[in-house]
């Protein structure tokens, strides 16, 4: 179905809409309404055309009594039937009232209590004087559905339907109509005269059967106006005399249809209508609508019988909905177990999605299916851009609640997607967790849709009288629309398979969040080990160090006069290895204390730790005669205040080591992104081979030897790990002889706010 938006869309429709129809009072005028006080059946109100039927003026019912019309044996046992709770017992009874004398007129009685608990009595004229018994309709009913069975086709099987009905009532026109998601409706089998033009595959638009109307037809299953041109009659009096409010007359089979109604079937060239409702699950999901081109008056008997029709083939119609997308089902089950064990059998679930011959598009009849998960996109088939995406996702994450969220036209909720109707006019986007999705596309397929009538001026509202008066359109001829920014509609299992899907991979990522809180436990306890062993082994290799660098020194100074040259310098390389030895015990200790366990997260404004960095730095810098320029306003981040001193330090004694002939000159910069600081060091010192620029940041990693530049090559890997424990990322962009670049990023809201999520 298309998706049309042809909801009230202004204030008289809504108006309209609100305006109750169950009290107007009126009835129509082919049969008698009494309102009975019980028990004594006291006659409270009745309607106006008293006289006409049974020759008693309404003021002078109104002093009688059910049992001054009724013979006593027709009281008595109506009395006994009224006791019971379910009225349908004594319903329809004959009943034979007295007119004058022996003149009777026989009626069709049909007693209901309304939810006030007013006894309200409805005569209709009798066309028989027998009560058809039950099972003529059970054989009715039988002889349908004997021919229901050999057809598969919902559509086939709605067209027998409205034969069926059509044969037993008799009426000019017979059609089901069938409601959409947003209540609009259209006629989906019909059955009719020859000559008259046909109403099938036209639209309706919701406001035809406004709310109220709707509500009634799921309560009272079965309307009949057998002449619609006939002028309604009041009760009399209006209000009821107990509650001193019109009655409410939501279960009436005599209720007159409100004037709108009538001129609509005016409009439609309707003299009678009859009108079967079909529910699914408390929902109106249907109509059987029969009209006539001249009053018709159908007998209650054969009303309950196109009721029990209606409620009998209806149970079947579900059933085979259900079973007429069986085949594509099926397809779309072995596709989603094939998707389930690919990822299974995948390292990431994602590549399980979309590497395989069996892939997303399969699971939807999709063109196109992306993936957002942790902030990577991976694409299939035809898609919008990845910037796009991050968009909508953003606006999914923001406006849709639901884990599933289908649309066959994204544009007219979300009108950015315009740009790009022609990969995703229809979506399905299924939400993993926060921010992560999977979402299938359609493009846009123009469709022209028949109205019967302009859908957008269904009514014309009159406010001249003072009230609010809406008349129905004059015209019910074809009116077809172009419907743009929509693609083919998302069917039913399709987006049972997309839930089912859902499943599967919530599963897996919560299975794999599992192995990763073990992996990430064993890495703490690994870590925390590495750390104790860093610890001891830099605290217990100082000690014996000291001793050889103690012990050499006492060498040199009690035997040096005895030593020669050689023997000095040789005295001279042990210090300087015990020295550097030194320094490296003292950074590999310095990288292990680097821990975000016992890292002191706070408000830290970045110009204290630079200017401490300054300071420790001070001698190199003034020897060097460096420059250093410092971006004005330097942010205020959440971060440890010790590990961004040493890290500016590291960065900073870098670029004046590996300066070039030229002085040094350093700039420091730090800029806002979306979710992130990004800050950065840029140098004019030599400058780094690009094909090394991530290999210095690993541990003991240099590209000179220490007689070119001292060092441990222990800086960089501090460094990242100290930005690391901050959830950010450091890098450097270089060239040789063109002076380096470092960058790095602290999250906004400190490391509690990752920023992927
Ligand atoms: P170290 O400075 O102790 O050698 P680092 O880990 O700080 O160790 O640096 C690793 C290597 O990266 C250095 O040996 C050097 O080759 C290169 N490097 C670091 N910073 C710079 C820079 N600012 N300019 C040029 N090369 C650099």
């Amino acid at each position: 179905m298309n998706t049309i938006n042809t909801a009230l869309d202004n204030a008289d429709l809504l108006a309209f809409e609100r305006k109750p129809i169950h009290n107007s009072g009126k009835i129509q005028p082919y049969g008698v309404v009494l309102v009975l006080q019980e028990p004594d059946l006291k006659i409270l109100q009745v309607s106006t055309n008293s006289y006409a039927v049974f020759g008693i003026s309404p003021e002078e019912m109104l002093e009688k009594s059910l049992e001054d019309i009724l013979d006593p044996f027709q009281i008595e046992k109506l009395e006994m039937g009224l006791q019971q709770d379910n009225l349908d017992f004594i319903n329809p009874t004959k009943i034979w009232a007295r007119k004058h004398g022996d003149d009777y007129v026989i009626f069709d009685g049909v007693f209901h209590r309304n939810t006030e608990g007013n006894l309200i009595l409805e005569l209709e004229p009798a066309t028989s004087q027998e009560n058809i018994p039950f099972l003529s309709f059970y054989h009715l009913a039988r002889a349908s559905i004997n021919q229901l069975q050999e057809t598969s086709r919902l559509r086939d099987f709605c067209q027998i339907i409205v034969q069926e009905v059509r044969k037993v009532t008799g009426f000019d026109r017979v059609m089901l109509y069938k409601f959409d998601e947003d209540n609009h409706g259209a006629v989906i089998a019909e059955e009719k005269l020859d000559h008259l033009e046909s109403y099938l595959d036209l639209h309706y638009p919701a406001s035809d059967i406004p709310k109220q109307a709707r509500k009634l037809f799921s309560s009272n299953w079965i309307r009949i106006i057998p002449d619609t041109k006939a002028e309604p009659v009041a009760l009399y009096p209006l209000n009821n005399p107990i509650s001193d409010r019109p009655l409410d007359l939501t279960n009436s089979i005599l209720r007159s249809p409100s004037a709108c109604h009538l001129e609509y079937l005016h409009n439609m060239g309707v003299g009678a209508s009859l009108t079967i409702s079909l529910i699914e699950d408390g929902k109106l999901w249907g109509l059987i609508a029969c009209h006539h081109l001249t009053p018709k008056y159908v007998s209650y008997e054969l009303r309950k019988a196109c009721e029990f029709l209606g409620r009998v083939i209806f149970s079947e119609i579900s059933n085979r909905e259900e079973t007429e997308d069986y085949d594509y089902r099926m397809k779309l089950n072995y596709f989603g177990s094939q998707l389930v064990d690919d990822m299974s059998q995948s390292d990431d679930f994602v590549s399980g999605l979309i590497k395989h011959d069996t892939n997303l598009l399969n699971l939807t009849s999709a063109r196109g299916a992306a993936v957002c998960y942790n902030g990577n996109w991976t694409l299939l088939g035809e898609t919008p851009a990845e910037e796009e995406l991050n968009f909508l996702v953003k606006w999914l994450y923001q406006n849709i609640d639901e884990e599933v969220f289908t649309t066959d036209s994204l544009a007219k909720i979300y009108p950015d997607a315009d740009q790009y109707k022609n990969t995703a006019s229809g979506l399905v986007a299924m939400a993993i967790s926060r921010r992560n999705y999977v979402l299938w596309f359609r493009p846009e397929v123009i469709q022209t849709v028949n109205w019967g009538g302009d859908p957008h001026n269904a009514y014309q509202a009159d406010h001249s009288q003072g009230n609010l008066k809406m008349s129905p359109r004059k015209s019910f001829e074809l009116w077809k629309e172009t419907v743009r920014l929509t693609s083919l509609p998302w069917k039913q299992v399709e987006v049972n398979a997309v839930k089912e899907l859902r499943k599967a991979i919530v599963n897996i990522v919560l299975r794999k969040a599992d192995e990763l809180a073990l992996l990430t436990n064993d890495l703490q306890r690994s870590n925390a080990e590495l750390k104790r062993f860093a610890y001891v082994a830099s605290h217990d290799l100082q000690e014996p160090l000291n001793h050889v660098s103690n012990y050499v020194q006492l060498l040199e100074m009690r035997y040096g006069e005895r030593l020669d040259e050689d023997a000095k310098d040789f005295i001279g390389f042990a210090v300087e290895g015990v020295t550097l030895m030194q320094t490296l015990i003292d950074d590999v200790l310095a990288y292990s204390k680097v821990d975000s366990q016992v890292s002191q997260f706070e408000l830290t404004e970045v110009r204290t730790p630079l200017e401490q960095a300054l300071t420790n730095l001070q001698r190199r810098i003034s020897e060097s005669q460096a420059v250093i320029t410092i971006q004005d306003n330097l942010p205020t981040i959440m971060a440890d205040q010790t590990q961004l001193m040493q890290l500016f330090q590291n960065l900073l004694s870098n670029a004046i080591k590996f300066r070039s002939s030229a002085v040094p000159e350093i700039e420091i910069k730090a800029e806002r992104q979306e979710y992130e600081w990004l800050f950065s060091v840029k140098d004019n010192a030599i400058g780094i081979d690009p094909q090394f620029c991530e290999r210095i940041f690993i541990i003991f990693q240099r590209l000179h030897t220490r007689d070119e530049y001292p060092g441990t090559g222990m800086g960089l890997a501090i460094c990242k790990k100290i930005i690391e424990c901050h959830r950010g990322r450091i890098w450097v962009e270089s060239e040789l002889g063109k002076g380096s670049t470092f960058y790095f990023t602290i999250p906004v809201g400190g490391r509690e706010r990752d920023r992927r999520n």
